[in-house]
């Protein structure tokens, strides 16, 4: 038996609510919620993070992610979602089994996420886009423009482009 408790809750060896369910994701109310309407949807097969999915559990997980936040909208009518998922103990993450949150959010509700700003240098994350960007492009040789594509294409294919364009 897997010592991994959201294992035993996919094998149905551990009760849960389930709320959606396909090949690769299992969503289920969380036992601790923040709000009501608090859902974990997590991957079936044992993927202990972010960096173990496969291709397959991500398609997966933001289409279920996508399908459960509009279930959560029309039952539960809450003013915002959040959409929180950690990796690693220092991420915050404590169940090490991939898994999102999605939380119904209300002003007040006393749910909090801080970011303490660093403000590096711009040189340094400047530095730190054009290796991530050569680093992906080396593991992923097939996939979209990333933000190194040329001007033109940056529009449809990166998110960073697009949020300075309507800036
Ligand atoms: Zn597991």
């Amino acid at each position: 038996m897997s010592d991994c408790v959201f294992c035993r809750i996919v094998a149905g060896q551990i009760p849960s609510t389930r709320v959606h369910e396909d090949e690769h994701t299992l969503a289920f109310m969380d036992l601790g919620q923040v709000n009501p309407g608090h859902v974990l949807v997590a991957v079936k097969k044992h993927a202990a993070n972010l960096f173990e999915l496969e291709v397959a559990q991500a398609e997966a997980i933001a289409r279920a992610t996508v399908k459960i936040s509009n279930a959560l909208k029309k039952a539960f009518e809450p003013e915002g979602l959040s959409v929180y998922q950690a990796n690693g103990k220092a991420a915050g993450q404590t169940v090490f089994h991939y898994h999102v949150h999605l939380l119904p959010r209300h002003a007040g509700d006393g749910m909090e996420l801080t970011w303490p700003v660093k403000n590096p240098p711009a040189k340094n994350w400047k530095a730190t886009r054009r290796k991530s960007a050569r680093n992906s492009a080396r593991k992923a040789p097939n996939r979209r423009p990333s933000c190194s594509a040329p001007k033109s294409r940056r529009a449809r294919g990166c998110g960073f482009a697009r949020r300075g364009a309507r800036s």
